[in-house]
Protein backbone atom coordinates (compact mmCIF):
# COMPACT_ATOMS: atom_id res chain seq x y z
CA UNK A 1 0.00 0.00 0.00
CA UNK A 2 1.86 3.11 -0.85
CA UNK A 3 0.96 6.16 -2.13
CA UNK A 4 2.63 8.55 -4.43
CA UNK A 5 4.89 9.72 -1.51
CA UNK A 6 6.00 6.45 -0.72
CA UNK A 7 6.92 5.58 -4.58
CA UNK A 8 8.81 9.21 -5.24
CA UNK A 9 10.61 8.46 -1.21
CA UNK A 10 11.31 5.29 -2.69
CA UNK A 11 12.29 5.90 -6.07
CA UNK A 12 15.16 8.54 -4.30
CA UNK A 13 15.99 5.88 -1.80
CA UNK A 14 16.63 3.73 -4.52
CA UNK A 15 18.92 6.15 -6.92
CA UNK A 16 20.58 7.20 -3.78
CA UNK A 17 21.03 3.51 -2.78
CA UNK A 18 21.95 2.28 -6.13
CA UNK A 19 24.20 5.57 -6.88
CA UNK A 20 26.01 5.02 -3.50
CA UNK A 21 26.49 1.06 -3.52
CA UNK A 22 27.58 1.33 -7.37
CA UNK A 23 30.25 4.11 -6.01
CA UNK A 24 31.76 2.36 -3.17
CA UNK A 25 32.05 -0.79 -5.64
CA UNK A 26 33.61 1.01 -8.41
CA UNK A 27 35.83 2.51 -6.02
CA UNK A 28 36.89 -1.02 -4.83
CA UNK A 29 36.97 -1.90 -8.40
CA UNK A 30 38.62 0.58 -9.78
CA UNK A 31 41.53 -0.10 -6.81
CA UNK A 32 41.30 -3.49 -7.36
CA UNK A 33 42.11 -2.80 -11.33
CA UNK A 34 44.94 -0.82 -10.07
CA UNK A 35 46.46 -3.41 -8.13
CA UNK A 36 45.97 -6.21 -10.65
CA UNK A 37 47.64 -3.56 -13.51
CA UNK A 38 50.55 -3.09 -11.66
CA UNK A 39 51.04 -6.89 -10.70
CA UNK A 40 50.27 -7.91 -14.42
CA UNK A 41 52.58 -5.64 -15.61
CA UNK A 42 55.64 -6.95 -12.93
CA UNK A 43 54.61 -10.27 -14.27
CA UNK A 44 55.07 -9.66 -17.92
CA UNK A 45 58.68 -7.19 -16.57
CA UNK A 46 59.55 -10.38 -15.02
CA UNK A 47 59.34 -12.39 -17.99
CA UNK A 48 60.69 -10.41 -20.24
CA UNK A 49 63.78 -9.99 -17.82
CA UNK A 50 63.88 -13.45 -17.29
CA UNK A 51 64.57 -14.01 -20.84
CA UNK A 52 66.78 -11.52 -21.03
CA UNK A 53 68.93 -13.24 -17.92
CA UNK A 54 68.62 -16.64 -19.92
CA UNK A 55 69.87 -15.08 -23.30
CA UNK A 56 72.52 -13.00 -21.97
CA UNK A 57 73.75 -16.74 -19.88
CA UNK A 58 73.76 -18.14 -23.04
CA UNK A 59 75.89 -15.50 -24.88
CA UNK A 60 78.26 -14.97 -23.05
CA UNK A 61 78.91 -18.55 -22.16
CA UNK A 62 79.07 -18.91 -26.07
CA UNK A 63 80.91 -16.38 -25.94
CA UNK A 64 83.55 -17.11 -23.41
CA UNK A 65 83.56 -21.02 -24.99
CA UNK A 66 84.96 -19.47 -28.51
CA UNK A 67 87.62 -17.25 -26.56
CA UNK A 68 88.86 -20.08 -24.56
CA UNK A 69 88.98 -22.15 -27.49
CA UNK A 70 90.97 -19.67 -29.40
CA UNK A 71 93.25 -19.14 -27.00
CA UNK A 72 93.92 -22.84 -26.35
CA UNK A 73 94.41 -23.06 -30.27
CA UNK A 74 96.36 -20.18 -30.29
CA UNK A 75 99.16 -21.93 -28.24
CA UNK A 76 99.19 -24.93 -30.36
CA UNK A 77 102.37 -25.11 -32.39
CA UNK A 78 101.25 -26.90 -35.32
CA UNK A 79 98.81 -24.23 -35.72
CA UNK A 80 100.97 -21.34 -35.25
CA UNK A 81 103.65 -22.54 -38.09
CA UNK A 82 100.21 -23.32 -40.34
CA UNK A 83 101.45 -23.71 -43.62
CA UNK A 84 105.24 -23.72 -42.90
CA UNK A 85 104.79 -26.87 -40.76
CA UNK A 86 104.51 -30.44 -42.05
CA UNK A 87 101.94 -31.98 -44.46
CA UNK A 88 100.78 -33.99 -41.59
CA UNK A 89 100.58 -31.33 -39.05
CA UNK A 90 98.11 -29.49 -41.16
CA UNK A 91 96.14 -32.47 -41.63
CA UNK A 92 96.04 -32.72 -38.17
CA UNK A 93 94.94 -28.61 -37.67
CA UNK A 94 92.41 -29.32 -40.28
CA UNK A 95 91.04 -32.53 -38.19
CA UNK A 96 91.49 -30.43 -34.99
CA UNK A 97 88.97 -27.59 -36.39
CA UNK A 98 86.73 -30.04 -37.84
CA UNK A 99 86.20 -32.15 -34.58
CA UNK A 100 85.57 -28.47 -33.22
CA UNK A 101 83.29 -27.15 -36.01
CA UNK A 102 81.17 -30.38 -36.34
CA UNK A 103 80.34 -30.23 -32.09
CA UNK A 104 79.17 -26.93 -31.72
CA UNK A 105 75.93 -26.15 -34.46
CA UNK A 106 76.98 -22.27 -34.30
CA UNK A 107 80.08 -21.73 -35.34
CA UNK A 108 80.38 -22.12 -39.23
CA UNK A 109 84.22 -21.91 -39.90
CA UNK A 110 87.36 -22.69 -37.77
CA UNK A 111 90.20 -21.89 -39.57
CA UNK A 112 93.62 -19.41 -39.15
CA UNK A 113 94.84 -17.45 -41.95
CA UNK A 114 98.94 -16.40 -42.22
CA UNK A 115 101.20 -13.78 -42.82
CA UNK A 116 102.04 -15.20 -46.21
CA UNK A 117 98.72 -15.10 -47.18
CA UNK A 118 97.65 -18.76 -46.99
CA UNK A 119 94.45 -20.10 -45.14
CA UNK A 120 94.09 -23.48 -43.41
CA UNK A 121 90.41 -24.02 -43.61
CA UNK A 122 88.17 -27.10 -44.47
CA UNK A 123 85.21 -26.83 -47.03
CA UNK A 124 85.95 -23.52 -48.49
CA UNK A 125 87.39 -22.54 -51.53
CA UNK A 126 88.99 -19.80 -51.06
CA UNK A 127 88.28 -17.21 -53.87
CA UNK A 128 90.92 -15.75 -56.19
CA UNK A 129 91.57 -12.39 -54.88
CA UNK A 130 90.98 -13.65 -51.42
CA UNK A 131 93.67 -12.08 -48.94
CA UNK A 132 93.17 -13.28 -45.37
CA UNK A 133 95.41 -10.05 -44.22
CA UNK A 134 92.54 -7.72 -45.31
CA UNK A 135 89.84 -9.64 -43.69
CA UNK A 136 87.90 -7.97 -40.85
CA UNK A 137 89.22 -11.13 -38.27
CA UNK A 138 92.43 -10.83 -38.77
CA UNK A 139 92.50 -7.21 -38.92
CA UNK A 140 90.88 -6.71 -35.38
CA UNK A 141 93.10 -9.85 -34.39
CA UNK A 142 96.31 -7.91 -34.93
CA UNK A 143 94.87 -4.33 -33.38
CA UNK A 144 94.01 -6.40 -30.17
CA UNK A 145 96.68 -8.65 -30.18
CA UNK A 146 97.56 -10.61 -28.09
CA UNK A 147 94.33 -11.01 -26.94
CA UNK A 148 91.81 -12.74 -28.69
CA UNK A 149 88.92 -10.23 -29.09
CA UNK A 150 85.42 -10.13 -30.86
CA UNK A 151 85.42 -8.45 -33.74
CA UNK A 152 82.54 -6.23 -35.51
CA UNK A 153 79.99 -8.34 -37.67
CA UNK A 154 80.55 -8.63 -41.68
CA UNK A 155 79.62 -10.27 -44.48
CA UNK A 156 81.02 -13.62 -45.59
CA UNK A 157 83.01 -13.09 -48.62
CA UNK A 158 81.35 -14.98 -51.03
CA UNK A 159 77.70 -16.18 -49.55
CA UNK A 160 77.02 -12.87 -47.44
CA UNK A 161 75.74 -14.60 -44.39
CA UNK A 162 76.45 -12.13 -41.35
CA UNK A 163 79.02 -13.39 -39.44
CA UNK A 164 80.99 -12.64 -36.44
CA UNK A 165 84.72 -13.76 -35.30
CA UNK A 166 86.73 -14.36 -32.17
CA UNK A 167 90.15 -13.89 -33.49
CA UNK A 168 93.69 -14.09 -32.35
CA UNK A 169 96.87 -13.83 -33.20
CA UNK A 170 99.46 -16.26 -33.70
CA UNK A 171 102.90 -15.72 -32.16
CA UNK A 172 106.04 -17.80 -32.78
CA UNK A 173 108.67 -18.51 -29.49
CA UNK A 174 110.51 -15.26 -31.27
CA UNK A 175 107.56 -13.03 -30.57
CA UNK A 176 106.80 -12.79 -34.47
CA UNK A 177 102.98 -12.64 -35.36
CA UNK A 178 102.67 -15.67 -37.95
CA UNK A 179 98.96 -15.28 -38.18
CA UNK A 180 95.70 -15.43 -37.08
CA UNK A 181 93.36 -18.15 -35.63
CA UNK A 182 89.99 -17.16 -35.86
CA UNK A 183 86.36 -18.72 -35.42
CA UNK A 184 83.74 -17.83 -37.58
CA UNK A 185 80.08 -17.96 -36.11
CA UNK A 186 77.05 -17.41 -37.53
CA UNK A 187 74.45 -14.67 -36.03
CA UNK A 188 71.84 -15.79 -38.21
CA UNK A 189 71.81 -18.75 -36.57
CA UNK A 190 71.99 -16.92 -33.37
CA UNK A 191 69.01 -14.81 -34.00
CA UNK A 192 66.97 -17.37 -34.62
CA UNK A 193 68.05 -19.24 -31.05
CA UNK A 194 67.15 -16.01 -29.62
CA UNK A 195 63.85 -15.47 -31.68
CA UNK A 196 63.09 -19.39 -30.45
CA UNK A 197 63.16 -18.62 -26.88
CA UNK A 198 60.78 -16.28 -26.40
CA UNK A 199 56.82 -17.63 -26.28
CA UNK A 200 54.77 -15.99 -24.27
CA UNK A 201 54.25 -13.00 -26.21
CA UNK A 202 54.46 -13.27 -30.43
CA UNK A 203 55.60 -9.39 -30.62
CA UNK A 204 58.91 -10.21 -28.29
CA UNK A 205 62.41 -10.60 -29.53
CA UNK A 206 65.66 -10.00 -28.62
CA UNK A 207 69.02 -8.41 -30.19
CA UNK A 208 72.26 -7.64 -29.50
CA UNK A 209 74.00 -4.29 -30.16
CA UNK A 210 77.36 -3.12 -29.38
CA UNK A 211 79.11 -0.12 -28.50
CA UNK A 212 77.92 3.10 -29.94
CA UNK A 213 74.76 1.05 -31.18
CA UNK A 214 75.87 -1.06 -34.24
CA UNK A 215 73.55 -3.74 -34.66
CA UNK A 216 74.99 -7.56 -34.33
CA UNK A 217 72.49 -9.61 -34.02
CA UNK A 218 68.63 -8.74 -35.23
CA UNK A 219 65.67 -11.19 -36.61
CA UNK A 220 65.48 -8.66 -38.67
CA UNK A 221 68.90 -9.43 -40.88
CA UNK A 222 68.64 -5.70 -42.98
CA UNK A 223 68.95 -3.88 -39.71
CA UNK A 224 72.12 -5.88 -39.01
CA UNK A 225 75.35 -2.95 -38.92
CA UNK A 226 72.24 -0.58 -38.28
CA UNK A 227 72.92 1.98 -35.84
CA UNK A 228 70.17 1.60 -33.17
CA UNK A 229 70.88 5.06 -31.35
CA UNK A 230 70.59 6.56 -35.45
CA UNK A 231 67.00 5.03 -35.69
CA UNK A 232 65.61 5.43 -32.49
CA UNK A 233 66.58 9.05 -31.53
CA UNK A 234 64.61 8.97 -28.28
CA UNK A 235 66.93 6.14 -26.91
CA UNK A 236 70.74 7.28 -26.41
CA UNK A 237 74.09 5.65 -24.52
CA UNK A 238 73.30 7.59 -21.41
CA UNK A 239 69.76 5.22 -21.02
CA UNK A 240 72.52 1.88 -20.97
CA UNK A 241 74.87 3.04 -18.39
CA UNK A 242 73.88 0.48 -15.39
CA UNK A 243 74.21 -3.49 -15.85
CA UNK A 244 70.77 -3.28 -16.51
CA UNK A 245 67.12 -2.37 -16.74
CA UNK A 246 64.16 -1.36 -18.38
CA UNK A 247 63.22 1.28 -20.83
CA UNK A 248 60.72 1.65 -23.35
CA UNK A 249 60.26 3.19 -26.77
CA UNK A 250 59.16 3.53 -29.84
CA UNK A 251 59.87 1.70 -33.30
CA UNK A 252 58.10 1.98 -36.98
CA UNK A 253 55.39 3.80 -34.40
CA UNK A 254 54.94 0.54 -32.76
CA UNK A 255 55.42 1.55 -28.61
CA UNK A 256 57.46 -1.32 -27.43
CA UNK A 257 58.60 -2.03 -23.58
CA UNK A 258 62.24 -3.46 -23.07
CA UNK A 259 65.06 -4.53 -20.56
CA UNK A 260 68.39 -4.81 -21.26
CA UNK A 261 71.52 -6.34 -19.86
CA UNK A 262 75.36 -5.92 -20.95
CA UNK A 263 76.91 -8.98 -22.11
CA UNK A 264 79.99 -9.49 -19.61
CA UNK A 265 82.34 -11.00 -22.13
CA UNK A 266 81.92 -9.03 -24.94
CA UNK A 267 80.87 -5.91 -23.56
CA UNK A 268 77.58 -6.55 -25.96
CA UNK A 269 74.00 -5.05 -25.21
CA UNK A 270 71.37 -7.68 -25.29
CA UNK A 271 67.57 -6.41 -25.20
CA UNK A 272 64.66 -8.10 -25.16
CA UNK A 273 61.67 -5.84 -26.59
CA UNK A 274 57.89 -6.92 -26.42
CA UNK A 275 55.18 -4.64 -28.43
CA UNK A 276 53.38 -2.32 -25.06
CA UNK A 277 50.30 -3.40 -27.07
CA UNK A 278 50.27 -7.09 -26.66
CA UNK A 279 51.12 -6.83 -22.88
CA UNK A 280 48.38 -4.50 -22.22
CA UNK A 281 45.29 -5.90 -24.55
CA UNK A 282 45.03 -8.71 -22.17
CA UNK A 283 45.52 -6.57 -19.04
CA UNK A 284 42.91 -4.10 -19.98
CA UNK A 285 40.67 -6.93 -20.93
CA UNK A 286 41.05 -8.29 -17.51
CA UNK A 287 40.43 -5.02 -15.82
CA UNK A 288 37.00 -4.40 -18.16
CA UNK A 289 35.52 -7.83 -17.13
CA UNK A 290 36.32 -7.25 -13.26
CA UNK A 291 34.88 -3.94 -13.62
CA UNK A 292 31.82 -5.17 -15.37
CA UNK A 293 31.05 -7.65 -12.76
CA UNK A 294 32.11 -5.32 -10.02
CA UNK A 295 29.23 -2.65 -12.03
CA UNK A 296 26.60 -5.44 -11.93
CA UNK A 297 27.01 -6.45 -8.94
CA UNK A 298 27.22 -3.04 -7.13
CA UNK A 299 23.95 -2.54 -9.46
CA UNK A 300 22.01 -5.44 -7.87
CA UNK A 301 23.50 -4.62 -4.20
CA UNK A 302 22.03 -1.28 -4.61
CA UNK A 303 18.51 -2.53 -5.42
CA UNK A 304 18.47 -5.05 -2.81
CA UNK A 305 19.34 -2.72 -0.27
CA UNK A 306 17.07 -0.37 -1.27
CA UNK A 307 13.94 -2.78 -1.49
CA UNK A 308 14.67 -4.02 1.98
CA UNK A 309 15.00 -0.07 3.37
CA UNK A 310 12.14 0.92 1.82
CA UNK A 311 9.98 -2.30 3.16
CA UNK A 312 11.64 -2.46 6.35
CA UNK A 313 12.07 1.27 7.44
CA UNK A 314 10.89 3.69 4.95
CA UNK A 315 7.25 2.83 4.47
CA UNK A 316 6.37 2.08 7.62
CA UNK A 317 8.07 5.67 8.60
CA UNK A 318 5.49 6.90 6.08
CA UNK A 319 3.17 5.10 6.49
CA UNK A 320 2.97 6.49 10.57
CA UNK A 321 3.32 9.83 9.03
CA UNK A 322 -0.09 9.19 7.14
CA UNK A 323 -1.82 7.71 10.18
CA UNK A 324 -0.46 10.29 13.05
CA UNK A 325 -1.32 12.62 10.57
CA UNK A 326 -5.38 11.43 10.25
CA UNK A 327 -5.20 11.25 13.43
CA UNK A 328 -4.62 14.77 14.38
CA UNK A 329 -7.04 15.94 12.25
CA UNK A 330 -9.51 13.83 14.37
CA UNK A 331 -10.50 11.75 11.26
CA UNK A 332 -10.50 7.98 11.35
CA UNK A 333 -7.83 5.37 10.20
CA UNK A 334 -8.41 3.43 7.10
CA UNK A 335 -9.73 0.66 6.84
CA UNK A 336 -6.96 -1.45 4.96
CA UNK A 337 -4.72 -1.40 7.72
CA UNK A 338 -0.96 -1.03 7.46
CA UNK A 339 1.19 -3.74 8.67
CA UNK A 340 4.31 -3.17 10.08
CA UNK A 341 7.30 -4.86 9.71
CA UNK A 342 8.51 -6.86 12.93
CA UNK A 343 11.99 -4.56 13.61
CA UNK A 344 12.44 -1.51 15.66
CA UNK A 345 10.65 1.14 13.18
CA UNK A 346 8.26 -1.32 12.83
CA UNK A 347 7.41 -1.78 16.83
CA UNK A 348 8.07 2.20 17.34
CA UNK A 349 5.31 2.76 14.88
CA UNK A 350 2.52 0.71 16.09
CA UNK A 351 3.61 1.64 20.00
CA UNK A 352 3.44 5.13 18.97
CA UNK A 353 -0.23 4.53 16.77
CA UNK A 354 -1.12 2.84 20.31
CA UNK A 355 -0.03 5.54 21.74
CA UNK A 356 -1.83 8.14 19.89
CA UNK A 357 -4.93 6.46 19.81
CA UNK A 358 -4.78 6.15 23.57
CA UNK A 359 -4.36 10.05 23.55
CA UNK A 360 -7.62 10.66 21.37
CA UNK A 361 -9.39 8.32 23.37
CA UNK A 362 -8.43 10.77 26.45
CA UNK A 363 -9.50 13.71 24.57
CA UNK A 364 -12.78 12.42 23.25
CA UNK A 365 -13.84 11.26 26.87
CA UNK A 366 -13.13 14.70 28.38
CA UNK A 367 -15.12 15.96 25.19
CA UNK A 368 -17.63 14.10 25.66
CA UNK A 369 -18.13 14.69 29.25
CA UNK A 370 -18.03 18.56 28.57
CA UNK A 371 -20.23 18.28 25.77
CA UNK A 372 -22.50 16.63 28.53
CA UNK A 373 -21.68 18.71 31.16
CA UNK A 374 -22.23 21.91 28.65
CA UNK A 375 -25.99 20.39 27.83
CA UNK A 376 -26.86 20.19 31.28
CA UNK A 377 -26.22 23.60 32.14
CA UNK A 378 -27.95 24.95 29.00
CA UNK A 379 -30.98 22.69 30.29
CA UNK A 380 -30.66 23.23 33.86
CA UNK A 381 -31.90 26.37 36.23
CA UNK A 382 -29.10 27.73 38.06
CA UNK A 383 -30.85 28.49 41.30
CA UNK A 384 -32.86 25.59 41.92
CA UNK A 385 -30.78 22.44 39.54
CA UNK A 386 -34.17 21.38 37.98
CA UNK A 387 -35.31 22.13 34.17
CA UNK A 388 -35.10 25.63 33.05
CA UNK A 389 -37.32 27.36 30.14
CA UNK A 390 -35.60 26.16 27.45
CA UNK A 391 -35.34 22.73 28.87
CA UNK A 392 -39.32 23.18 29.49
CA UNK A 393 -40.03 24.31 26.08
CA UNK A 394 -38.21 21.12 24.89
CA UNK A 395 -40.09 18.44 26.72
CA UNK A 396 -43.31 20.33 25.89
CA UNK A 397 -43.17 20.20 22.61
CA UNK A 398 -41.58 16.38 22.86
CA UNK A 399 -44.87 15.25 24.71
CA UNK A 400 -47.25 17.64 22.32
CA UNK A 401 -45.93 15.27 19.75
CA UNK A 402 -46.21 12.14 21.61
CA UNK A 403 -49.64 13.04 22.50
CA UNK A 404 -50.52 13.73 18.76
CA UNK A 405 -48.67 10.25 18.09
CA UNK A 406 -50.18 7.95 20.80
CA UNK A 407 -53.37 9.80 21.73
CA UNK A 408 -52.15 9.33 25.75
CA UNK A 409 -52.69 12.78 27.08
CA UNK A 410 -50.33 14.92 29.52
CA UNK A 411 -51.60 17.66 32.27
CA UNK A 412 -49.38 21.29 32.46
CA UNK A 413 -49.27 22.79 36.23
CA UNK A 414 -48.07 26.34 36.25
CA UNK A 415 -46.97 27.18 39.67
CA UNK A 416 -46.38 30.86 41.12
CA UNK A 417 -45.86 31.95 44.25
CA UNK A 418 -47.52 33.60 46.41
CA UNK A 419 -46.71 37.15 47.94
CA UNK A 420 -43.32 36.57 46.87
CA UNK A 421 -42.41 39.97 47.12
CA UNK A 422 -43.08 39.95 50.91
CA UNK A 423 -40.77 37.31 51.20
CA UNK A 424 -38.27 39.06 49.45
CA UNK A 425 -38.96 42.57 50.76
CA UNK A 426 -39.01 41.09 54.44
CA UNK A 427 -36.55 38.64 54.66
CA UNK A 428 -34.32 39.53 52.01
CA UNK A 429 -33.41 38.07 48.28
CA UNK A 430 -31.48 34.89 49.78
CA UNK A 431 -34.26 34.07 51.50
CA UNK A 432 -36.21 34.53 48.74
CA UNK A 433 -33.55 32.06 46.82
CA UNK A 434 -33.60 29.57 49.05
CA UNK A 435 -38.13 30.05 49.16
CA UNK A 436 -37.44 28.98 45.84
CA UNK A 437 -34.72 26.33 45.77
CA UNK A 438 -36.97 24.50 48.67
CA UNK A 439 -39.77 24.40 46.83
CA UNK A 440 -38.04 23.21 43.68
CA UNK A 441 -36.82 20.27 46.13
CA UNK A 442 -40.58 19.73 47.48
CA UNK A 443 -41.77 19.45 43.83
CA UNK A 444 -39.39 16.91 43.33
CA UNK A 445 -39.99 14.57 46.23
CA UNK A 446 -43.61 14.77 46.03
CA UNK A 447 -43.97 13.87 42.04
CA UNK A 448 -43.57 10.88 40.17
CA UNK A 449 -41.07 9.96 38.21
CA UNK A 450 -41.91 10.57 35.06
CA UNK A 451 -43.77 14.28 36.03
CA UNK A 452 -40.83 16.96 35.03
CA UNK A 453 -40.67 19.64 36.65
CA UNK A 454 -39.17 23.00 35.68
CA UNK A 455 -38.41 27.02 36.65
CA UNK A 456 -40.58 28.16 34.04
CA UNK A 457 -39.26 31.99 34.95
CA UNK A 458 -38.89 34.28 38.31
CA UNK A 459 -41.11 32.76 40.74
CA UNK A 460 -42.98 30.78 38.53
CA UNK A 461 -42.63 26.92 38.00
CA UNK A 462 -44.16 24.04 35.26
CA UNK A 463 -44.94 20.59 35.91
CA UNK A 464 -45.58 18.54 32.68
CA UNK A 465 -46.92 15.52 33.86
CA UNK A 466 -47.53 12.97 31.25
CA UNK A 467 -49.62 10.24 30.84
CA UNK A 468 -52.12 12.10 32.83
CA UNK A 469 -55.71 13.05 33.12
CA UNK A 470 -56.97 16.50 34.35
CA UNK A 471 -58.24 14.41 37.95
CA UNK A 472 -55.23 12.83 38.46
CA UNK A 473 -52.90 16.15 37.75
CA UNK A 474 -55.19 17.91 40.27
CA UNK A 475 -54.28 15.05 42.92
CA UNK A 476 -51.10 15.50 42.23
CA UNK A 477 -51.00 19.50 42.48
CA UNK A 478 -53.11 19.21 45.65
CA UNK A 479 -50.65 17.19 47.26
CA UNK A 480 -47.38 19.46 45.93
CA UNK A 481 -49.73 22.89 47.17
CA UNK A 482 -50.01 21.05 50.40
CA UNK A 483 -46.49 19.82 50.90
CA UNK A 484 -45.48 23.70 50.28
CA UNK A 485 -47.58 24.65 52.63
CA UNK A 486 -46.91 22.54 55.33
CA UNK A 487 -43.41 22.58 55.21
CA UNK A 488 -43.47 26.22 56.13
CA UNK A 489 -46.33 26.23 58.30
CA UNK A 490 -44.41 26.45 61.47
CA UNK A 491 -41.75 29.16 59.82
CA UNK A 492 -41.65 33.04 60.27
CA UNK A 493 -42.41 33.16 56.34
CA UNK A 494 -45.08 32.53 54.76
CA UNK A 495 -44.99 30.63 51.94
CA UNK A 496 -48.12 28.99 50.01
CA UNK A 497 -48.29 28.51 45.74
CA UNK A 498 -50.89 28.99 43.66
CA UNK A 499 -51.17 26.55 40.59
CA UNK A 500 -53.71 26.30 37.53
CA UNK A 501 -53.87 22.99 35.77
CA UNK A 502 -55.22 22.25 31.93
CA UNK A 503 -55.41 18.49 30.32
CA UNK A 504 -54.47 18.85 26.55
CA UNK A 505 -56.72 18.65 24.15
CA UNK A 506 -57.42 17.34 20.08
CA UNK A 507 -58.45 21.04 19.69
CA UNK A 508 -55.94 23.00 21.71
CA UNK A 509 -52.44 23.85 20.31
CA UNK A 510 -49.25 23.78 23.10
CA UNK A 511 -49.83 28.09 23.28
CA UNK A 512 -53.22 27.63 23.80
CA UNK A 513 -52.98 24.61 26.47
CA UNK A 514 -50.14 27.02 28.03
CA UNK A 515 -52.84 30.03 28.01
CA UNK A 516 -55.38 27.74 29.66
CA UNK A 517 -53.24 26.99 32.35
CA UNK A 518 -51.99 30.81 32.78
CA UNK A 519 -55.52 31.43 33.07
CA UNK A 520 -56.63 29.03 35.68
CA UNK A 521 -53.46 30.51 37.78
CA UNK A 522 -54.72 33.75 37.40
CA UNK A 523 -57.85 32.47 39.02
CA UNK A 524 -56.29 31.10 41.84
CA UNK A 525 -54.72 33.77 42.58
CA UNK A 526 -58.51 35.91 42.30
CA UNK A 527 -59.75 33.19 43.74
CA UNK A 528 -57.49 33.71 46.89
CA UNK A 529 -54.28 31.99 46.47
CA UNK A 530 -52.58 29.23 47.94
CA UNK A 531 -55.12 27.00 45.61
CA UNK A 532 -55.43 24.98 42.79
CA UNK A 533 -57.67 25.53 39.78
CA UNK A 534 -58.68 22.98 37.01
CA UNK A 535 -61.15 24.78 35.60
CA UNK A 536 -63.10 28.30 34.68
CA UNK A 537 -66.24 27.45 36.66
CA UNK A 538 -66.12 29.16 40.19
CA UNK A 539 -66.28 26.19 42.93
CA UNK A 540 -63.92 23.97 41.10
CA UNK A 541 -61.06 24.82 43.11
CA UNK A 542 -58.85 23.33 46.08
CA UNK A 543 -56.97 25.01 48.96
CA UNK A 544 -56.77 25.92 52.33
CA UNK A 545 -56.42 29.58 52.90
CA UNK A 546 -58.42 32.28 51.42
CA UNK A 547 -56.66 35.38 49.47
P1 LIG B 1 -48.69 37.40 43.69
O1 LIG B 1 -49.15 36.61 44.76
O2 LIG B 1 -49.70 38.22 43.00
O3 LIG B 1 -47.98 36.61 42.66
O4 LIG B 1 -47.68 38.45 44.29
P2 LIG B 1 -46.22 38.44 44.17
O5 LIG B 1 -45.54 39.35 45.04
O6 LIG B 1 -45.63 37.01 44.18
O7 LIG B 1 -46.01 38.89 42.65
P3 LIG B 1 -45.13 39.99 42.02
O8 LIG B 1 -45.16 39.78 40.50
O9 LIG B 1 -45.57 41.35 42.42
O10 LIG B 1 -43.68 39.78 42.59
C1 LIG B 1 -42.87 38.73 42.24
C2 LIG B 1 -41.56 38.87 42.89
O11 LIG B 1 -40.73 37.75 42.80
C3 LIG B 1 -40.79 40.01 42.33
C4 LIG B 1 -39.37 39.51 42.26
O12 LIG B 1 -38.46 40.35 42.91
C5 LIG B 1 -39.43 38.18 42.91
N1 LIG B 1 -38.51 37.29 42.25
C6 LIG B 1 -38.63 36.83 40.99
N2 LIG B 1 -37.58 36.00 40.73
C7 LIG B 1 -36.82 35.91 41.90
C8 LIG B 1 -35.66 35.20 42.28
O13 LIG B 1 -35.05 34.49 41.53
N3 LIG B 1 -35.20 35.35 43.57
C9 LIG B 1 -35.82 36.18 44.46
N4 LIG B 1 -35.35 36.26 45.71
N5 LIG B 1 -36.93 36.84 44.11
C10 LIG B 1 -37.43 36.73 42.86
MG1 LIG C 1 -45.41 35.85 39.57
MG1 LIG D 1 -46.02 35.46 42.95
Amino acid sequence: MLSTGNKSVKNTLFRSSVLFSTLTVLMMGVIFSFILFKQKISAVSQIIEDRNSYLNNFMDNFLRETKNTIDFLSSMEIIIYGEKGDEPDRAAVLDIYRLITDTNDYITYLYSGYADGTLLINDYETPEDFDPRLRPWYINALENSPEASVCEPYQEFIDKTWLSATSRTLIDSQGEVTGVVALDYNLNLLNILLRKTLTNYNSAYSYIFRDGGEMIIHYHPDRVKHNLFEEVPEISPADFTEGRGTFSYAYDGVKKTAFYSKIPSADWVIVTAVDKKEILVPIIQDIILVLTTVFLLSLFLGYTQSNTLARRIIQPLQQLKQHTEILVKGKELPQTAFHYPDNEIGHIAKRTMEMAGDELLKKNRVLEEQRKELLTLSNTDQLTGIANRRHLDTFLKQEYKRYLRTGSPFCLCLIDLDHFKIINDTWGHDTGDSVLVKVAEIFCSTLRQTDIPGRWGGEEFLIICPDTTLEGAAALAEKTRFAVESFWNNKPETVTVSMGIAEIDKRLTLRDLLKITDNRLYLAKRQGRNRVVSQEAPGKTSGQTPG
